[in-house]
């Protein structure tokens, strides 16, 4: 998948505030987590920010391909707009967040995510970011429901879209998450520190 990616250029991650519709107090929050949950694997992290129209929706993989050309690199992109897949065949029409196989680009979009509890809301991006930038690192998915020392399930876990629906996949699997890896997963990760 990315296996021919040089592995220091994952060493520093470009956080990428894409639009003023994103506060930037939560992309401040993501990359205190980022920071804690890829310690030694990511050394370094910049809020970088990005200049987009606010518009409603946008092709995940065209956003991910428009912020390796624009900005390039090790990337974790935040966006307000829905994110709508290209080959929506065995996916949902539409996108929490996404991880382009081409590049090092993850993104995550605020858009469906957001819970009449503002920390709730908030806490869905942070997991849903962690996850994404899991995949620029090899990381895969799982479906067990084992709870790490935290309490959460490891941000990989994923669930069966398709059985729960938009609504009941939030409360069901993105809630239950926790912030930390797994340990199999912190295993893939520091194998690139
Ligand atoms: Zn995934
Ligand atoms: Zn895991």
């Amino acid at each position: 998948m990315i296996a021919t990616t040089p592995v220091h250029r994952l060493r520093a991650l470009k956080i990428v505030r894409i639009g003023r519709s994103v506060s930037r107090d939560l992309v401040l929050r993501l990359r205190e987590r980022v920071d804690s949950a890829f310690a030694r694997a990511i050394t370094e992290t910049d809020v970088v920010d990005y200049e987009a129209p606010a518009i409603d929706a946008i092709d995940a993989s065209l956003l991910t391909r428009a912020l390796e050309e624009e900005i390039g690199g090790h990337i974790l992109g935040v966006t307000a707009a829905d994110l709508h897949a290209s080959d929506p065949i065995d996916e949902p029409e539409f996108l929490f967040g996404g991880k382009d196989n081409r590049n090092d680009v993850a993104i995550v979009s605020t858009h469906r995510l957001g819970s009449r509890d503002p920390e709730v809301g908030i806490a869905r991006v942070l997991k849903v970011g962690l996850h994404e930038l899991g995949h620029n690192f090899g990381l895969v998915h799982h479906y067990r429901t084992r709870r790490e020392s935290g309490g959460g399930l490891c941000p990989m876990t994923k669930g069966d879209f398709n059985r729960f629906g938009e609504r009941a996949y939030l409360r069901a699997v993105i809630d239950q998450r926790g912030m930390g890896f797994c340990e199999a997963c912190r295993r893939v990760i520091a194998a690139h520190a």
